[in-house]
């Protein structure tokens, strides 16, 4: 998937965001994994800032079931306390009815629920969303946010749209229909990548974050997210420029904010802890739970707490995938004869390396043994990686994973190395 930079060219379209006429400078062309590996291409509005495709047809998320992303995504992938920061922007006393458009898997629903005590409610068609729904036993409407959508006459004091807004081609049309369902004196908080971190200077890997071909159509600048929140009848905005990412909050009166969220920790790791007990750590989702918990713990320097989380790691993966957790020396890598995304997920657990590493830290700083420390992040000597990484080829999440390619000749725990966020 590669990139393509373009300079001096303009084509002439209207700016989605801005209604601007006229030129618009070309900035990149990619390939989209959703239209069949063709090319897009992405301008950039003079006017407002906002960078947008040539093609703005969404992709189809309902269709898409693939079972490697969604076992990457709840084993490793999922960034859960980033997903939780919007909502530690607001106070939570003055919230009793969330909802959030777009959950995916529901994360932040969960946490929200067992943290403050909200009533919660998510609409998402994707099957990930579908997932959540049975696996949290969560209120999840598995359709699209649309004028006929109805919740019975409630109306939300929070609503979240996180990472969402920059897949939907007409943005105006979506906060038409958030601002009718959000309370009087609620308030509506998103998130949407950074139009200005689209610069050939952008890692690789967050560019490809931004700029999702398929997946994202528009990638708003502070000024035109201003605008368009403004321009429909939000008439407090605030927004927060971050490197690659835009957070706002928007609500009709005026709403109190922290300018800079902190995560409770302490929180996150009890929903984590009660979520680890709760749930078998035989399947991908609470595999994914443990191991977050076992992250935490070792991250907050609490190595007594991660002991029993990485014994229940450690009971997990023996019988699901042969290996044992203690000799981490004994791993043996087996190469893929199949690049099938799906199939190397149904052999390999997504978070090996992070538990690994984990557990290499806690040898290192908290037992002090070197050697066992080592231990984890040697591979057994003679073992390589495919040649090709694994890849699917198949689904629009393909675009939004995190996973890099490992480099021809690394040595494997350096290449799975990219796997640990
Ligand atoms: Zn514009």
């Amino acid at each position: 998937m590669a990139i393509e930079w373009i300079t001096g060219r303009t084509v002439s379209l209207a700016c989605p965001v801005c209604a601007a006429a006229g030129p618009k400078r070309v900035r990149l062309s990619v390939e989209s994994a959703v239209h069949n590996w063709a090319r897009l291409t992405l301008v950039q509005c003079p006017d407002c800032r906002s960078a947008f495709y040539d093609d703005l047809t969404p992709a189809r998320y309902e269709d898409y079931h693939s079972s490697g992303p969604f076992k990457f995504h709840v084993e490793q992938g999922a960034g859960v306390d980033a997903m939780l920061a919007p909502l530690f922007r607001l106070r939570s006393e003055r919230v009793r009815r969330y909802l959030e458009v777009g959950c995916g898997f529901g994360y932040s629903l969960d946490f929200a629920r067992f943290a403050f005590g909200w009533q919660v409610r998510g609409i998402d068609p994707s099957s990930v969303a579908a997932a959540g729904r049975e696996a949290l036993n969560l209120d999840i409407l598995p359709t699209y946010l649309t004028r006929d959508t109805d919740f019975g006459g409630t109306t939300f004091d929070l609503i979240l749209c996180s990472e969402l807004i920059e897949h939907v081609p007409n943005p105006d049309e979506l906060l038409t229909v958030v601002r009718r369902v959000l309370a009087e004196d609620g308030a509506l908080t998103l998130t949407t990548p950074n139009a200005a971190a689209i610069a050939p200077e952008t890692t690789s890997g967050a560019l490809l974050n931004i700029v999702a071909p398929g997946c994202h159509l528009i990638l708003f600048s502070k000024a035109s997210l201003e605008h368009v929140l403004k321009a429909n009848g939000f008439g407090h905005v605030q927004v927060w420029e971050y490197p690659h990412a835009l957070h706002a909050v928007a609500s009709r009166r005026a709403y109190p904010v922290l300018h800079a969220p902190v995560v409770d920790r302490a929180l996150y790791r009890r929903y984590l802890a009660q979520r680890s007990a709760t749930m078998s750590v035989e399947t991908p989702v609470g595999l994914g739970f443990t191991y977050r918990l076992f992250k935490e713990c070792v991250n907050a320097g609490d190595f007594s707490a991660s002991q029993p989380a990485f014994d229940r790691l450690r009971a997990a993966y023996s019988p699901t995938y042969g290996i044992d957790l203690m000799a981490p020396e004994s791993i043996v890598f087996t190469p893929e004869a199949s690049h099938d995304f799906d199939r190397f997920a149904e052999r390999h657990a997504f978070n090996l390396t992070g538990v690994l590493f984990f557990r290499g830290m806690t040898e290192m700083n908290h037992t002090a043994n070197y050697r066992s420390a080592l231990h984890t992040s040697e591979p057994r000597r003679g073992q390589a990686w495919p040649s090709a990484p694994p890849c699917a080829r198949s689904a629009p999440m393909t675009a939004r994973r995190r996973i890099s390619s490992p480099r021809p000749g690394s040595t494997p725990f350096t290449a799975s190395l990219t796997w640990i966020r």
